[in-house]
């Protein structure tokens, strides 16, 4: 029997919107560090939720994986050492990487599970709407139940409810993307990104899988590929947040638009900021996340000039920026580049892509 917010009215400290890797993370951490009531609400069951959230690469870093703060046994599908980049004019650039394939569905089961262990409460609804912003502010179901809470976290991706209702201001650019999972095998601890201008910006993935590879691509810009046995479609939220906490609400992940702009990851920056709304909460200073979040590597990592940048760029101006890495990030060339450039700006914000964009 699945639990809904019911009819009647049930108090929270906290209501948690989404249990995808920002309300999972938020959820659990809120329990670690604190005795507060929490509810967390996901609107998808079983399948459905397992379907969603595998549209998703899984790649995650090893700096990411630590911040998960729970036991991994099991939930690596297999780790990733290398990074290969193709850019126009036959520019192939290696990177040395430590990473992961996740099993993203264990760990999001793995981080509910602890939640409802030390008492959390999990109810199987959509929100459809909140009214107010403060003590016994009121979360409606669409099944006709009602929570009240004294604090939201809106983890509900990136169609934010929340986002719409508290911070109407953060309208980001919607990058739908396609992702394929086929049964054709790619190189074991390899991911490949490819860069062209006809990407739009973005860019091609070639991730391995459990049994094949994942490819994935902004929608409409390349054909599907053979031997697919799963597709998928979703958007990256793409924007720079000047808020994520208005009272006593407050957005972390997707529904925040934390999602990388230029590596588009976000399984990282979702559960840091979750782990962060969490803290900040169980301190009684949700305000601390605003400021937190503002200042960190994270949110600076974000670079949307750049991603605009990439949008506009030729494959001739994308050969010519790659040319100095042709060896590689490191080595005479790539310093000097990174120094000197006129793109150094540019370069720069790839470098912390890399290292805080996954
Ligand atoms: C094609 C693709 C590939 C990607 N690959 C990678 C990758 O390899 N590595 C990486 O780091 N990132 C990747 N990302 C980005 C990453 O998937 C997201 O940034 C991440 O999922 C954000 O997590 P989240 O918890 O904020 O949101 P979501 O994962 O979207 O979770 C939101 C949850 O909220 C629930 N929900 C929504 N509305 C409601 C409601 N009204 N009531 C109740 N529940 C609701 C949803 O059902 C969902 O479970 C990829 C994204 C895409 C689209």
């Amino acid at each position: 029997m699945p639990n809904t917010g019911g009819a009647g009215l049930s108090h929270h400290d906290v209501v948690v919107i989404g249990a995808g890797p920002g309300g999972a993370s938020a959820a659990y951490h809120l329990l670690l560090a604190s005795k507060l009531k929490v509810a967390l609400v996901e609107r998808l069951e079983d399948d459905r939720f397992a379907h969603y959230h595998r549209m998703c690469g899984e790649g995650i870093s090893q700096a990411g994986l630590r911040g998960i703060d729970l036991p991994l046994e099991g939930l690596i599908e297999q780790p990733i050492a290398i990074v290969e980049e193709h850019w126009p004019g036959d520019i192939d650039v290696k990177v040395k990487v430590k990473g992961a394939i996740i099993d993203r569905v264990a760990l999001l089961k793995r981080m509910k599970g602890r939640f409802l262990d030390m008492g959390g409460e999990m109810v199987d609804d959509s929100v459809s709407r909140i009214v107010g912003n403060g003590p016994g502010m009121e979360v409606h179901m669409a099944s006709g139940g009602k929570l009240t809470t004294d604090h939201v976290i809106g983890a509900d991706g990136a169609h934010s409810k929340v986002r719409g209702r508290f911070f109407p201001e953060l309208e980001p650019r919607l990058i739908w993307a396609d992702q394929f999972i086929t049964d054709e095998r790619t190189e074991k601890g390899v991911l490949h990104f490819h860069y062209d201008q006809h990407y739009l910006g973005g860019y091609k993935w070639v991730f391995p899988a459990k049994e094949g590879s994942r490819i994935g691509f902004p929608r409409g810009t390349e054909k599907m590929p053979e031997g697919v046995v799963e597709r998928h479609r979703r958007a990256i939220p793409i924007a720079k947040p000047e808020r994520v906490v208005n009272g006593r609400v407050c957005l972390v992940g997707d529904a925040a638009c934390q999602v990388n702009s230029i590596s588009f990851g976000g399984i990282r920056t979702a559960i840091t900021a979750g782990r962060m709304a969490a803290k900040a909460l169980a301190k009684d200073d949700l305000a601390r996340y605003q400021r937190e979040w503002m200042a960190s590597s994270f949110a600076k990592a974000s670079d949307i000039a750049t991603y605009r940048r990439l949008s506009s760029m030729s494959n001739e101006e994308m050969a010519r920026i790659a040319k100095p890495f042709g060896k590689g990030y490191v080595g005479f060339n790539a310093t000097m580049a990174m120094i000197f450039s006129r793109d150094r700006a540019l370069y720069l914000a790839f470098r912390k892509a890399g290292n805080y964009g996954w």
